[in-house]
């Protein structure tokens, strides 16, 4: 298998392109493809700064170089969730990251800040503890890029993880969801922008840029991951991908163009939480809810 570039020794196949790549020329298109995402969805300015939410993990390592190298003005913001042994390891590939490059990171402590972890959740809540590990990290992310002025936070979706979202919102037709879907949320209030700059980088792609390019990420699965339904639609798209190659490109790039303007309508309307002031369709907010619990 040749690159389809420099006919150099290949290393992948991107075969929703149909093209094999050799190491140099896969670091390239990733770079390219998430400048044109950057570009096609008007996702971010050069001059602003953009907050990039990092875990440890490679999608976020991933994003926060791509930016870097792109010449974006990056802060890095880790959460520390309190999750046993875990959450201390990825700080500390996190730091060494940011050291490495000298790149500036912030890290919030949700006991520190909130007083409990997400430890905490697991014990006392009947609930998915991802499901609420979710929320408190999108209200948390939102906050810290709100009150320091960050008018943009990006994340590390991939295609992978847009598209298992969309298919199951899709599934069960979940208007409200659909409509907020894509790789730009605007900002709204006290809502920043949410960018998504890998959209359409998939996590084979992204897997393969972190390990050509060195990047020393935390491999660890996370103790409460297991039996995450989002698993189960990733196998069947990628199912579908082998069959029907650029399948899942083409439905993200076509629901963002066609479908995702027609649940619009379904928005429920905002208000705002009487302890916090953050925007919720059900005050009080559903992070200050389970942090009374969680405290009380
Ligand atoms: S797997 Fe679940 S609990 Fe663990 S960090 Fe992710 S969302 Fe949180
Ligand atoms: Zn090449
Ligand atoms: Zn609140």
């Amino acid at each position: 298998m040749r690159c389809r570039i420099c006919k150099k020794e290949a290393v992948i196949k991107v075969r929703s392109f149909g093209i094999a790549l050799c190491e140099e020329h896969l670091v390239e298109f990733c770079l390219k493809r998430v400048k044109e995402a950057i570009k096609r969805y008007q996702m971010l300015k050069k001059e602003e700064p953009v907050l990039v939410a990092i875990s440890g993990g490679k999608d976020s390592f991933v994003l926060w170089d791509i930016l870097d190298r792109l010449g974006y003005k990056t802060t890095g913001l880790f959460i520390n969730l309190g999750i046993k042994s875990h959450s201390e390891k990825a700080l500390e590939k996190v730091e060494k990251f940011a050291n490495e490059r000298a790149l500036p990171l912030e890290i919030v402590d949700l006991k520190e800040a909130y007083g409990f972890t997400i430890d905490d959740v697991k014990r006392k809540e009947t609930r998915t503890v991802c499901a609420a590990c979710g929320m408190i990290k999108r209200y948390i992310m939102n906050n810290f890029a709100y009150s320091k002025g960050f008018p943009v936070l990006a994340t590390g979706h991939n295609l992978n993880d847009e598209v298992a979202t969309l298919l199951s919102n899709v599934l069960s037709w979940k208007g409200g969801y659909l409509a907020r879907q894509g790789p730009v949320l605007p900002a709204e209030g006290r809502f920043v922008r949410k960018i998504k700059p890998l959209c359409e980088l998939t996590e084979r792609e992204t897997a393969a840029y972190a390990i050509l390019t060195g990047i020393d990420f935390f491999e660890e699965r996370c103790p409460y991951s297991k039996g995450a339904t989002s698993i189960i639609y990733k196998r069947a798209l990628n199912l579908i991908e082998y069959h029907s190659p650029g399948t899942k490109i083409r439905f993200y790039r076509e629901f963002v163009k066609r479908a995702k303007e027609l649940f619009k309508r379904q928005e429920e309307e905002l208000k705002e939480c009487p302890n916090c002031g953050y925007p919720t369709t059900h005050p009080p907010c559903a992070f200050c809810r389970l942090r009374e619990r969680m405290t009380a």
